[in-house]
């Protein structure tokens, strides 16, 4: 590898990857990515998983070799960071608009229907589409929503 690539370039390629159950929101944005780093020309990119044994973050991984390698990037270590575990506390507000816009209800223990923030709500299933996910209804406007877990 001969071009020079900074932590920032990493950082931007990691933004473009998007979440394989959330699409409006990246890899970053979620927070799974902790750290980016160069040593002696290696790259080293720390991950952490956000819900134990989720499905999606072995395709997360996947997703960061893949986007690497596209861009030429062969001297790379993905580590996987267990501790501290993943927090949606670690998800900026930003994000948790970027979830609102597109249907739901971001992490909090008051939850709200992203469409008419009525708190008047119910859970259907404590399992929607995902483990990370519950399905809720709105009894004010009766749309059906998740609501990505507080954790
Ligand atoms: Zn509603």
């Amino acid at each position: 590898m001969v071009k020079e690539i900074s932590t920032t370039v990493i950082w931007e390629l990691l933004k473009t990857i998007p979440d394989p159950e959330i699409p409006a929101v990246s890899i970053v944005d979620l927070g799974i990515v902790r750290n980016v780093e160069f040593n002696n020309n290696q790259l080293k990119i720390t991950i952490t998983p956000t819900y134990s044994g989720c499905p999606a973050f072995s395709f997360m991984k996947e997703e960061i070799v893949r986007h690497l390698e596209t861009d030429g990037i062969t001297n790379y270590q993905i580590d996987i960071s267990l501790a501290p575990p993943w927090t949606t506390d670690w998800m900026n507000d930003a994000v948790k608009t970027k979830l609102k816009k597109s249907g739901i209800a971001p992490p909090s223990l008051e939850v709200a229907c992203p469409q008419c923030e009525s708190q008047q709500v119910e859970v259907i299933s404590e399992f929607g589409s995902t483990a990370c996910k519950a399905l809720y209804k709105c009894l004010d406007c009766l749309e059906p929503f998740h609501h990505f877990k507080q954790i």
